[in-house]
């Protein structure tokens, strides 16, 4: 089946009408945004944003999120977290009181 795909600039050129599978969305690659919200939703271009920055000769993978970077990635498990042997080693918080089990 040959998949056609229709766009045409609107608002300049990285405003993208675009048509998949007879349903039609909205990339803005600028605002890193499409109407299926998935984009802004999951930090990764969609299908839709894919094909339009593809077609504009850029690389999507430049349009994911930094929070699934390497760099990222390392920072939030730089840190060592001890492990305890149960809740006896639990510290206490000071909070208002507790279920004993
Ligand atoms: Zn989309």
């Amino acid at each position: 089946m040959t998949q056609e795909l229709a766009f045409r600039h609107m608002l300049g050129n990285l405003n993208l009408k675009w048509d998949m599978h007879g349903g039609q969305n909205v990339v803005d690659i600028n605002m890193e945004t499409c109407s299926c919200r998935r984009w802004e939703l999951t930090g990764i271009p969609c299908v839709h944003a894919v094909s339009a920055i593809v077609s504009c000769g850029r690389i999507p993978k430049d349009y994911v999120h930094n929070s699934y970077s390497i760099e990222t990635f390392r920072k939030t498990y730089n840190f060592i977290i001890n492990p305890l042997r149960g809740q006896t080693e639990w510290p206490e918080t000071g909070g208002t009181s507790s279920t004993k089990l």
